[in-house]
């Protein structure tokens, strides 16, 4: 599912990012979802088109409880982080040998696994969006908060 976010709508795109979801920001979206396309809009106006969600709240937290709630989103841990939060395009294993200057050395040395983005070549790890985003994220949707 793809969930277009409307100008308006900028952190919650990144956040839908984080969890994975394919969350495209454009200054003008769609008057007419594609098959399979959610818009995301704050635009009254809009409120009840065909594949368009009126989202009513200013706050990020409201915004995302009510998106997650209203297209029944379960979001999937094992998905967080497996996009790039400024392109929006699937990250890409990267090779540890290819990492090496590009992040700081006790990354290199202690992270797991590395992910770049095709795009920008921003290099990710687990870890890398902070434990932080993860707290907030269990928080704002109540998942399953062991094991993220
Ligand atoms: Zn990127």
């Amino acid at each position: 599912m793809r969930l277009t976010c409307d100008a308006m709508l900028g952190r919650l795109a990144r956040w839908l990012r984080l969890m994975g979801y394919d969350a495209p920001h454009v200054k003008r979206p769609p008057a007419q979802a594609a098959p399979g396309e959610v818009v995301l809009t704050r635009r009254r106006a809009w409120q009840g088109r065909p594949g368009v969600l009126f989202v009513a709240h200013d706050k990020l937290e409201d915004q995302l409880r009510q998106v997650a709630a209203e297209l029944e989103l379960k979001p999937e841990p094992a998905d967080f982080f497996s996009r790039c939060l400024d392109c929006n395009l699937p990250v890409e294993p990267l090779e540890r040998g290819d990492v090496a200057g590009r992040v700081p050395d006790y990354v290199l040395d202690t992270a797991e696994s590395f992910t770049q983005c095709p795009s920008c070549k921003k290099v990710f790890w687990p870890g890398s969006h902070g434990k932080r985003a993860r707290q907030r994220l269990a928080r704002l949707l109540a998942l399953r908060p062991q094991g993220i």
